[in-house]
């Protein structure tokens, strides 16, 4: 494989981002970055803030809101104003109603795009062999020179049974619809990604589709 693999995976909730993410990261000893974490924590903090989104104004700033990362034992933290996210219940009903609403303002996405673009640094300063960055604009936006872009989708009825046998709420249709219809970084398929279909590839097959992408950066 080259010296350092980027790996951008984008696509709409429940197609199964994570699940590739996290294999391709144990199995590749790639850095695994799931960057909907910074919109739900953006919103978690928020919402604890009774910031409203139109209250949001046209820039972001202070402490609380302040991100930073941390490796331990070759395993990814993420912390918000010093709070370590895997403490926060980032997968309520309610950040999953309202993320999609925080994520559209440009304020919100610009603020966050420098420290996504960091943790490429931070994986190859830990000595990860790649990094694999999971969202909807990794392959558009953050990394557009990824050495290789996944663009996940599958249909609706799939895509909520997966919701259900996580006994997540989750209204998909509707984050999605927000997800696909905003103006900044919409969700989008960058031209040069490699389209799957996780309603026909299972998980297994999905994984060594990329897998086998993976060996031909080489
Ligand atoms: O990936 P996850 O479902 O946790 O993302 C939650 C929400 O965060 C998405 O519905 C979307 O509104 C927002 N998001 C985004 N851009 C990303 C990752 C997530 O807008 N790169």
């Amino acid at each position: 494989m080259a010296n350092f693999i980027t790996l951008a995976v984008d696509g709409g909730a429940g197609t199964g981002k994570s699940t590739l993410s996290k294999l391709i990261s144990s199995e590749n000893k790639f850095m695994y970055v799931e960057t909907g974490s910074l919109y739900r924590a953006i919103t978690y903090l928020m919402l604890e803030m009774k910031i409203s989104p139109i209250d949001v104004g046209s820039e972001i700033s202070g402490k609380e809101l302040e991100f930073t990362s941390k490796i331990i034992k070759n395993k990814y933290f993420l912390y918000v104003g010093g709070r370590d996210c895997s403490l926060l219940d980032l997968r309520t009903a309610q950040i999953n109603k309202q993320v999609s609403d925080y994520a559209a303002l440009p304020a919100v996405r610009s603020f966050l795009i420098e420290f996504q673009r960091s943790q490429v640094g931070v994986a190859k300063l830990n000595g990860f062999k790649g990094i694999v960055m999971e969202g909807r604009d990794i392959g558009t936006k953050i990394l557009p020179d990824a050495d290789l872009k996944i663009f996940l989708f599958a249909d609706f009825e799939t895509r909520m049974k997966r919701r259900k046998k996580d006994g997540e709420l989750d209204e998909i249709r509707n984050r999605d619809l927000k997800d696909l219809q905003r103006k900044a970084s919409p969700l989008q398929r960058a031209e040069d990604a490699l389209s799957i279909n996780t309603a026909i590839h299972n998980q297994t097959e999905t994984y060594s589709i990329v897998n086998r992408e993976l060996l031909r950066l080489k």
